[in-house]
């Protein structure tokens, strides 16, 4: 998804902006040396998918997880977001444009839940148009975003929004009626232990929504045909999550009731790209629920929903 958002920003700002080469990029071991630990089960036997930009996708064998390999250091990472959402009014309206259908959807769900309101974190909140929409349904909200300018951006909006990786950021315990995370997930280092963070700071029966792609089966399907591709965008998808994956990442950080769903689609600025969410999604959708909610289409971005 963010791969719209990240060739627009290439064309805006070539100039402050490049592509990481990943010999200066900062990872944390060279390619030859032994692939890091599975994050989710500790296996190292990965199997290769791909080598997007110079750097290594990978499946553990065991478990199903794909990760980069090896990984970028944190510090990079975060040098390297500075410029990922560029703070011009452009790229905010194409933002909030393609993020529209995901927010109604997850703001129906928060208020059939808590129809008194409740209080909101959005993790990687981007230009805050989430937040903003709960904040006119009287929601107290909250939100974190690594990328400086759009946290700058979304605080001149006057939302509590500070620039913050989540490894970094503190909150009390039992805070949070409701926490969101956009296309977060696969970019945060550590996701297991993100999610814990989360399910601390969230109260007892509180909803948690995750949005990820499920970029594997379409990268796999474009290498077998001998089509070159960069749908894992590297440097900056850490992960990227099957539904069962997903869901066990989700269990193992404590939550429960853990539900998939094709949700809505994103509409990305680009013709192409948008047609081709819109379809896929809507097929996404009808076989999801022709099948009473058992076949989830893979390659079709997904929602998690599960509660502590
Ligand atoms: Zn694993």
């Amino acid at each position: 998804m963010k791969n719209e958002n990240f060739k627009r920003t290439k064309g805006l700002a070539t100039a402050v902006f490049r592509i990481p080469e990943p010999s200066i990029a900062g990872t944390a071991s060279s390619a030859d040396s032994p692939a890091s630990l599975c994050v989710l089960c500790g296996d190292n036997q990965p199997d290769l998918v791909d080598v997007q930009r110079g750097y290594r996708i990978v499946e553990c064998r065991k478990c199903g997880l794909v990760y980069l390999d090896p990984p970028p250091l944190p510090a990079f990472l975060v040098q390297s977001y500075q410029a990922y959402l560029p703070d011009d009014p452009d790229g905010v309206a194409n933002w909030n444009r393609m993020m529209d259908g995901l927010y109604r959807s997850a703001r129906r769900r928060l208020i059939a839940r808590f129809p008194a309101g409740g209080r909101l974190l959005d993790v990687g909140c981007a230009y805050g148009g989430f937040l903003e929409m709960m904040k006119k349904a009287g929601w107290q909200v909250e939100g974190i975003e690594v990328a400086a300018a759009a946290a700058a951006a979304c605080r001149r909006r006057e939302l509590d929004v500070h620039a913050v990786a989540l490894a970094e950021a503190q909150w009390p315990a039992d805070r949070f009626d409701a926490v969101t995370l956009f296309y977060v997930l696969e970019h945060v280092p550590d996701p297991l232990g993100g999610l814990r963070k989360i399910y601390e700071a969230m109260k007892p029966g509180g909803l948690l929504i995750v949005r990820v792609p499920d970029t594997t089966p379409l990268a796999k399907f474009l290498k077998r045909i001998g089509r070159r591709n960069e749908l894992y965008d590297p440097p900056y998808h850490l992960f990227d999550f099957s539904p069962a994956v997903l869901t066990r990442l989700i269990e193992q950080a404590g939550f429960r009731n853990v539900r998939m769903e094709i949700d809505a689609a994103t509409r990305p600025r680009r013709i192409g790209p948008r047609l081709l969410s819109l379809t896929a999604t809507m097929i996404g959708r009808a076989l999801q629920w022709l099948t009473g909610g058992r076949f989830l289409l893979r390659g079709v971005s997904k929602t998690a929903v599960a509660e502590k």
